[in-house]
């Protein structure tokens, strides 16, 4: 990571300034808004459906300058992106609700998926203007390298940190398509959300009430066993099924004391205090100072890199740590 700007040394790019629009990303996000309510469409919506949409193509076409993202960004990847949806069976095949979640999430695990969990829908992980019928949601987490992405900030000599990315969101792409189409297969409805490119579902709330992970300073979550080493993706079905739960393994504490992202971040947008979004105190990042370093960076990372959480095989003792900790102190 030596070659990030320290904060006082950033200074953003003016192409992606010139393209950020009069209202804020925090604005558009619900910063200090009191009241609960749905999230408004934003980055990765299509672009005439969000107050963002010339800003976020100034950052792909930027990120499209590297040929070796190009390669991952393309529409024949290394490896694909999934098949195209399957008509679904006319004949629905019945059981009970716990046994298609084990087999679901076993399909997943042996269809590249690194975690799978289950969570019921709810309004708020739909965007506004947006509906969804389906009652279930189902998150797949898949792992990236450490190595890869302790590279960043990506550059287009080392575009290595945002390659990993890509890379990894074909992979999850590619578990949610043959997830849901196994499902469909089976009579039942089911649509595939890829990532990163969202439409109807916010997954991060989802993910977080299914146990996938806990939110972290650095506004990303933290998963048990992965830290913050990781993507997303999901399926939205009715085939019937049962919920995983929240875990709450001591990422929030250990948040609580340490800065290390706050202090790696070049253009200091990780805010060190909770705040209020949407009517819920929560862990923040400023959208409007990430973005122009997450553009030339071709994905920054370094926050996801330099959480202590991410180091392969330290999650598991950090989360038994900190589980310790809250024991002795009550
Ligand atoms: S680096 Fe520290 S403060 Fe930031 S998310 Fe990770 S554990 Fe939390
Ligand atoms: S991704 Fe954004 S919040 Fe994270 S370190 Fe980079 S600029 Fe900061």
């Amino acid at each position: 990571m030596s070659r990030a700007p320290k904060q006082s040394e950033y200074h953003p790019m003016q192409q992606f300034l010139a393209a950020f629009p009069a209202v804020s990303g925090n604005t558009v996000n619900g910063l200090g808004e009191t009241d609960v309510r749905r999230p408004s469409p934003f980055f990765w919506h299509p672009p005439d459906k969000q107050t963002h949409g010339r800003l976020q193509a100034e950052v792909i076409n930027y990120h499209r300058q590297s040929a070796a993202m190009r390669e991952h960004f393309d529409s024949n990847p290394p490896g694909g992106r999934g098949p195209a949806p399957v008509e679904r069976a006319a004949v629905r095949i019945d059981k009970p609700a716990a046994r298609w979640s084990e087999e679901l999430k076993a399909f997943a695990l042996a269809n590249e998926g690194d975690d799978v969990r289950i969570t019921t829908m709810k309004p708020l992980y739909v965007y506004e203007g947006y509906a969804l019928a389906d009652p279930w949601v189902v998150l797949i987490a898949v792992a990236m390298d450490y190595d890869e992405l302790s590279q960043a900030p990506a550059s287009f000599e080392n575009p290595t940190a945002g390659v990993v990315v890509a890379k990894e969101y074909n992979r999850a792409s590619r578990v949610s398509r043959r997830l849901a189409n196994h499902i469909l297969a089976q009579g039942h409805h089911a649509k595939a959300w890829p990532g990163p490119y969202a439409s109807a579902l916010s997954m991060m709330p989802a993910a977080i009430d299914a146990g996938v992970g806990q939110l972290g300073k650095h506004g990303s979550l933290i998963h048990k066993a992965l830290g913050s080493s990781f993507r997303l993706s999901a399926v939205t079905t009715d085939m019937p099924l049962v919920s995983d739960t929240s875990e709450d393994f001591g990422s929030e504490d250990f948040c609580l004391n340490c800065q290390i992202c706050t202090r790696a971040c070049p253009p200091g947008a990780i805010r060190n205090d909770k705040q209020l979004v949407r009517g819920v105190e929560k862990w923040y990042v400023d959208f409007d100072k990430c973005i122009p370093y997450f553009g030339e960076t071709l994905g920054c990372g370094i926050c996801l890199a330099v959480c202590p959480w991410s180091r392969p095989g330290t999650a598991a003792s950090l989360a038994e740590k900190m589980l310790r900790r809250r024991e002795r102190i009550g």
